[in-house]
């Protein structure tokens, strides 16, 4: 389950946006940059904010439904963050129970995601944005959180249509970033430094979930991309 943000220090505190600011950005972009180039390039000037259109997702074929906007923060990544992992969870509930206390304010967490059994995939947070779902204030800036429904002592909780969801969704994140695809950087709530959360938990099958991640990312690249 998600947790939030807590009181440590991140020690990235200062973002690469917030140095390049103070550096004259602005007037670098409108002397160089001929109008058509600032028009494909503007959202990578610093401390321009990209586009969003609500309702808008990452994830092809995910279903947008927002969460409170107190259960994360608002960001600019990957420039303002470079985003390195995927954090695997699991709710302790149902998808709508998820679903629920994500749109809570007084929850103060939520992912970027949540899979259901079934596969559908609800995508709750941009990936723009840092969710507040690893409990960790430098996990949560570098990550995008997946909450799977179930429960960890479950093991039936965990379908293969969930697996074969969850898979292409990370193998997707894994494309944008350019994020290895291994156990490093894929990990459980449970591998967050400090963390007292289980989750996933010993029912999660690592070498399945990786193995499906692998395939479905080699068809990212595959001539056609039919995933
Ligand atoms: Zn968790």
């Amino acid at each position: 389950m998600g947790e939030p943000e807590g009181q440590k220090p991140g020690g990235r505190g200062v973002s690469r946006r917030a140095l390049l600011i103070g550096g004259g950005a602005a007037a670098f972009g409108t002397a160089v940059f001929a109008r058509d180039d600032l028009g494909r390039l503007w959202w990578r000037m610093p401390g321009v904010v990209k586009k969003r259109k609500e309702g808008e997702v990452d994830a092809k074929g995910a279903q947008w439904t927002a969460a409170s906007a107190y259960n994360w923060r608002r960001a600019d990544r990957p420039d303002d963050y470079t985003i390195d992992r995927v954090i695997i969870h699991v709710v302790q509930g149902g998808y709508a129970t998820a679903l629920r206390v994500f749109k809570d304010p007084a929850h103060r967490a939520a992912t970027h995601y949540v899979v259901r059994k079934d596969g559908h995939v609800a995508q709750m947070i941009r990936e723009l944005d840092v969710a507040f779902h690893a409990g960790d204030r430098g996990y949560n800036e570098r990550s995008v959180g997946i909450e799977h429904e179930g429960f960890v002592d479950d093991k039936s909780s965990f379908t293969a249509a969930m697996y074969a969801s969850s898979a292409r969704l990370t193998a997707g994140i894994c494309e944008r970033y350019d994020i290895p695809v291994d156990r490093k950087h894929i990990i459980g709530h449970v591998e967050v430094p400090g963390t007292d959360h289980t989750d996933p938990g010993p029912h999660w099958d690592w070498d399945r979930y990786l193995r499906l991640v692998r395939a479905a990312r080699e068809r990212l690249e595959a001539p056609g991309r039919k995933a």
